[in-house]
């Protein structure tokens, strides 16, 4: 199992942790503002227009801290990588979340 990502701050983890018994999906809930993407390491501010969008932040609204670089550049290189294109060929599992980070670790 892998553990709830831990966020900058207190106030940072409980926006990103937001979970409403009305609404599943973060981006129709109107309490959720921040999501985090765990593939791309990603923090970004939901925009409420009925679609997907969000807009993302690189320093915490809250604490004002740096927030960790995108991974989303090194996503990508790193399906190319292995010779795997996301728009066309399907995406491995560990690279569905931040698992593939994980394995890149120590080497
Ligand atoms: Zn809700
Ligand atoms: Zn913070």
């Amino acid at each position: 199992m892998t553990q709830p990502p831990k966020h900058c701050c207190e106030a940072m983890n409980d926006r990103v942790n937001v979970r409403c018994d009305r609404h599943d999906d973060p981006f129709d809930c109107p309490d959720a503002l921040v999501g985090f993407t765990a593939t791309f390491q990603e923090y970004g501010l939901i925009i409420h227009d009925g679609g997907r969008s969000s807009i993302t932040i690189a320093f915490c609204p809250w604490c004002g801290r740096r927030l960790p670089e995108s991974q989303r550049d090194r996503w990508f290189d790193e399906l190319e990588r292995r010779g795997i294109d996301p728009a066309e060929d399907e995406v491995p599992a560990e690279f569905q979340d931040d698992r593939w980070l994980a394995s890149r670790r120590g080497k």
